[in-house]
Order: structure tokens, then sequence, then C-alpha cells
């Protein structure tokens, strides 16, 4: 496989085609580490009339249980892109997580907004610390990537595609980390999701952050419910992210 090929597009539109079985694309994955598959970025989901959630910077000992808790309530999974400084101060909530069927993925360890200038060395702890942090905590080693801020460099790509994780970024967000009411943001979201896509949002709050000492990310929970009610109105699904990658034939989780 030539290293330039864009591997990632032509797998999911033969995933949603129905031409490549999910098993074939998880060997794929599994076995050829080199491919292009782990440097490119998924930004969607194949279903048309599917979303998947994934909720960012936690976990975080109130927000993440309230969202845990409306995530019930409506009978949907969602995916939770971890910090692993966060996952080392908070295990119990990432195992609560964990227990009520959500995904977590990795964040990388400290969420540093200036990792773009970082080397291999320095990525290959930020996985994999998380990568163990994340372990420990829940039992489960995660699955997936989410660089912070969504950036992405050849050395981060590199230190991700060595512990065979696939980088996920997102096609929709509600910006919901600025200042602005519940309301506001639900009717955001609401105007701007539609099928396929994978949907941004957060649980925490980034340490870097300007405003990290006194911002919460309250209105996302508060937003949350009527969100999921204005995506069932409009005959939107809401998926797991892994499931839907990989529709039939699951994900076996590696120790
Ligand atoms: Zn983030």
């Amino acid at each position: 496989m030539a290293d330039t090929t864009p591997i990632l597009p032509l797998a999911l539109a033969a995933l949603a085609a129905g031409t490549l079985s999910s098993a074939a694309l998880l060997s794929y994955s599994v076995f050829s580490p080199r491919c292009q598959f782990w440097a490119s970025v998924v930004r969607g989901i194949p279903q048309r009339d599917g979303v998947a959630l994934t909720f960012d910077d936690g976990p975080d000992p109130e927000v993440t249980p309230r969202i845990l808790d409306i995530l019930a309530t409506h009978g949907v999974q969602a995916t939770f892109f971890m910090i692993g400084r966060k996952v080392e101060k908070h295990p119990e909530v990432a195992a609560r997580v964990h227990q009520a069927g959500h995904t977590i993925g990795n964040h990388s360890l400290d969420h540093d907004h200036f990792g773009i200038n970082r080397s291999v060395d320095y990525w290959r702890k930020q996985v994999g610390e998380t990568q163990r942090l994340i372990t420990e905590a829940t039992g489960q080693r995660p699955l997936l990537f989410r660089p912070p801020m969504g950036f992405k460099t050849r050395s981060l790509a590199r230190a991700v595609r060595e512990e065979r994780l696939p980088i996920i970024g997102w096609s929709q967000r509600g910006y919901d980390t600025r200042p602005g009411t519940p309301d506001a943001l639900v009717r955001k979201l609401l105007k701007r999701t539609s099928g396929h896509d994978i949907v941004l949002l957060h649980d925490g709050v980034d340490a870097q952050r300007r405003d990290a000492a006194s911002a919460t990310q309250r209105h996302t929970a508060e937003a949350l419910p009527a969100y999921l009610e204005g995506l069932a109105a409009k005959d939107l699904r809401v998926l797991p992210l892994l499931e839907a990658l990989l529709p039939a034939g699951g994900v076996q989780s590696q120790p």
C-alpha cells in the first residue's frame, strides 16, 4: 500500500457500500500498521441516518456523571475522549463511564496546546501513558485516539500508529467551550447536525484554557436532553462510534 493513498475514505465508502466487511477492515488495520489508515483522520460515520456523539476533555467529577445520567435516560451511547492526567485524578469517573457501556478514547496525557512542536518520543509518552492510565481505571484498553485540538502532526501520527489507534476527528461541533446559554447551544447544534456526523462536545475543561479556573461544561449537560430530543425529531439515530465504524465485526480489546 502506497503511503500516500488516502485509505480511510475508501475504506469507509466500501464499508458503506457493503463491499468490505468490518472484519476485513479490522484485520487490515491491525496487521498493516504502516498503512495510511492510521494516519488518516476519521471525520464521519457511514450511516446516512446516524450521528455519533463525542465528549472531550473529561473526566469531570461533576459534569461527566450528569451527562451519563442523561444518556442513560435516552438510551444512547457516546464516546468520551479523556485526558490522561484527569483519569489519574478521577479514575472512578472513568470507570463509571466504561461500566455504563460507553467508549473511552485517548485524548493525550496533558492536552498541551504546544504539543504540535514536540517529538515522537514526547507523543509516545503522551499516548502510551494515557493508554496505561485508562486501562488501569477501566480494565479496557482504548481503541481510539483524538489529538488535542484535533491537530495532527507527523510525530503524533507515528506514535499513535505504533499503538494501533485510529485518529478520530469530528464533522460538527457546538463550540460549547465558549460562553453561551444551553438554549443557544441546542439551537446551533440542531441546525448543524445531519447524518454521518461525528459531533464534538465537551464534558471537561481543558486545564490550559485561559478561563480554566472558572469554566465548567455544565451548560453542555443542560443542553443535552433537548439536543437528544431534537435529533430524534429529525429522525437521526445516535450510534456508538466504534460500532458505526465497524458495524458487523465489533472490535476486540487487547490487554
Ligand atoms: Zn480536547
